[in-house]
């Protein structure tokens, strides 16, 4: 595996692979890799010559009040778990070298982030399109893969990828899950031992949402409110949002029908956890 931190480095490096035929399939990450960050690479490696892995905790999609400094980091670790999963270029560039300076252009996320997390992450998925807008430029993949745990960070950077005619495909992949259902995540990390006993319930409560839709409730107030009573019966988390849209384009519903996300925030003392379930009732 080679390892760059230098964005002219790894430009040439790539740059030549492509002149060469090779397809290269991109993961962006901020590490502490987990099984959910491997699955990802899994599928990158089966559809791809080359696969790169990106690490890096982008500070301008953390808020004032959010955890960039604190983020979990274990670059050692990560380098081995990716080496040891298939990753055959592993991108690792400072702060500095990302942002050198005040840019001078400023991306704006318009449609798809003034529901769920972006209600209250202001200028969260801004900085999440300008960091994938300059990563895309640097590794030139012909597919880029994200969890779809991360459901509205996939929808946007599906919309913002077609409405700037990026030539990537944007590939989702299914959300792994600890074997109690608690979906993996760097952030399990902050839970304290009760919390992490709760968490689970988290993804229990979606799922009998999830039933209820495929028994025939149509109303996504009624959902809301399962799902939300759930959480607060099983959980000491504070919920942030409860909420049933149309999926991917996150409008909101009179009655649900065709694809939908069931998605949910819940903020222990240390640790906000998001899950989501999606169905597709067309089909
Ligand atoms: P992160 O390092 O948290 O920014 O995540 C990097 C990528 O891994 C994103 O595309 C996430 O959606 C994806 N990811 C994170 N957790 C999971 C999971 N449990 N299952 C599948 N993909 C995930």
């Amino acid at each position: 595996m080679k390892v760059f931190t230098k964005i002219k480095d790894i430009q040439e490096f790539l740059s030549e692979q492509k002149r060469n035929g090779k397809t290269i399939g991109f993961v962006p990450t901020m590490g502490y890799l987990h099984e959910g960050h491997l699955s990802l690479v899994k599928k990158a490696t089966a559809e791809n010559d080359l696969t790169v892995m990106s690490i890096f905790v982008n500070p301008i999609q953390f808020g004032p009040n959010e955890d960039f400094e604190r983020y979990p980091r274990d670059f050692d670790r990560d380098r081995k778990l990716a080496e040891d999963n298939g990753v055959d270029v592993l991108f690792h560039p400072s702060v500095e070298e990302m942002y050198p300076e005040e840019s001078i252009v400023q991306m704006n996320v318009k449609k798809r982030k003034d529901v769920l997390c972006g209600r209250t992450r202001k200028g969260h998925f801004d900085g999440v399109v300008t960091v994938l807008t300059k990563l895309f430029h640097i590794t030139m993949p012909d597919r880029a893969y994200f969890g779809l745990k991360d459901a509205q960070q996939f929808a946007i950077v599906q919309g913002f990828v077609a409405d700037l005619n990026f030539p990537i495909d944007i590939i989702g992949v299914e959300t792994v899950r600890e074997e109690d259902g608690l979906a993996k995540s760097s952030r399990n990390t902050y839970l304290s031992a009760q919390e992490r006993k709760e968490a689970p319930e988290i993804y229990q409560a979606l799922l009998k949402g999830k039933k209820a839709v495929e028994n025939g409730v149509d109303d996504p107030a009624e959902i809301v409110r399962l799902v939300s009573d759930h959480i607060r019966q099983n959980t000491g988390g504070e919920i942030d949002y409860v909420e049933v849209l149309s999926f991917p384009e996150l409008d909101p519903l009179e009655r649900i029908k065709g694809k939908v996300i069931i998605a949910t925030a819940v903020q222990f003392a240390s640790a906000r956890l998001i899950d989501n379930v999606i169905l597709d009732l067309s089909r």
